[in-house]
């Protein structure tokens, strides 16, 4: 009798990268590159998802992972519906659980969910029968933004264990640097966060990486640094005295970038606050800066989830949808 192979990403779900093995993440970026070569093509409509129907969800509000999301889903021949809080029920005060359940009634196959408020995506994956990615819960997890910085790193690199990643800024609101840390620790990188005491938690340290307070010592022979913006619409209160004086201590200019290798490459997830976290002339510095081939990656491990998490629709039964989380 023939035997089936096991899936290469056993999961239902793309909710974070916490409690993701090594090897599948080297899956899901494996995969990235194909659709990376695909997406230079003229002509980049597939049919892999034709007959699908993909939900982009956003309860906060998206420019690049909305629509990488929307071009992903196109691109492999998905019907794609996108509905964003504004106009929604979720005005008239439906609840989340009661908008996930709608929703499941129509049958999509995918739902990409963005929302405030960590953990909120997680709860919605539990009340559907679709699969569900993640697109960013509040402070907690943005997956995909850590597998397109990972491709980015891998391709410019050719590896990711054994480099020197330095993540600056606001990293105490922020989901891509949780992402980022647990997937680059995962990968054998050494990762040091760069922030002020104020914009830092213990938790850092915790999920495997060294924690600086000045861009000298943090930046000390990077290979990557990779810049976050303040994330003021999480903060309550103050947490930097100005953004002049942040600038001063903390914004990448050429003289602190002078601190890391000659040619370790600047990267941002956007959006950029130019003058604030970051000097303009870094941030469009081409021989360094790969901010733009980020967003580029992006469409192409988002395609690379899709497929993956739906690969299994085409020829198993209903009752297979219970795998693994
Ligand atoms: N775009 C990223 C996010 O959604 C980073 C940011 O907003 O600063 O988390």
């Amino acid at each position: 009798m023939a035997t089936v192979a096991p899936r290469p990403f056993p999961r239902r779900h793309l909710l974070g990268i916490e409690g993701l093995s090594a090897r599948e993440i080297t899956v899901l970026l494996d995969k990235s590159e194909k659709y990376v070569d695909r997406n230079r093509r003229v002509n980049k409509k597939q049919s892999l998802l034709r007959g699908r129907t993909q939900i982009n969800l956003f309860f906060e509000s998206s420019t690049r992972t909305r629509t990488s999301f929307e071009l992903a889903g196109k691109r492999l021949g998905a019907d794609v519906i996108n509905m964003s809080a504004e106009a929604s029920s979720v005005r008239k005060g439906e609840t989340l659980i009661d908008t996930a359940m709608t929703l499941n009634a129509m049958r999509p196959d995918v739902l990409v969910v963005r929302h405030p408020h960590s953990g909120a995506v997680n709860l919605l994956a539990q009340k559907v029968d679709c699969a569900v990615v993640n697109a960013g819960d509040g402070s907690h997890e943005h997956p995909t933004q850590a597998l397109l910085d990972a491709l980015t790193i891998r391709r410019r690199r050719g590896r990711l264990g054994g480099l020197i990643v330095a993540i600056c800024g606001d990293v105490l609101h922020s989901r891509v640097a949780r992402s980022n840390i647990q997937l680059l620790v995962a990968m054998g990188a050494r990762v040091r966060v760069v922030a002020p005491p104020t914009l830092v938690s213990p938790l850092f340290e915790r999920m495997g990486a060294d924690v600086h307070h000045d861009m000298a010592s943090g930046l000390r022979d990077a290979d990557i640094v990779m810049m976050l913006r303040l994330q003021t619409e999480r903060m309550q209160g103050a947490f930097v005295p100005s953004v002049r004086e942040y600038f001063h201590f903390y914004g990448l200019d050429y003289q602190k970038l002078a601190a890391a290798k000659p040619d370790a490459l600047i990267m941002h997830p956007g959006p950029m606050n130019r003058g604030v976290e970051i000097d303009t002339d870094v941030a469009d510095d081409i021989d360094r800066s790969v901010i733009r081939e980020q967003v580029e990656m992006g469409v192409a491990v988002r395609m690379a989830c899709l497929d993956i998490l739906t690969d299994h629709l085409s020829n198993a039964a209903p009752a297979d949808a219970g795998a693994a989380e």
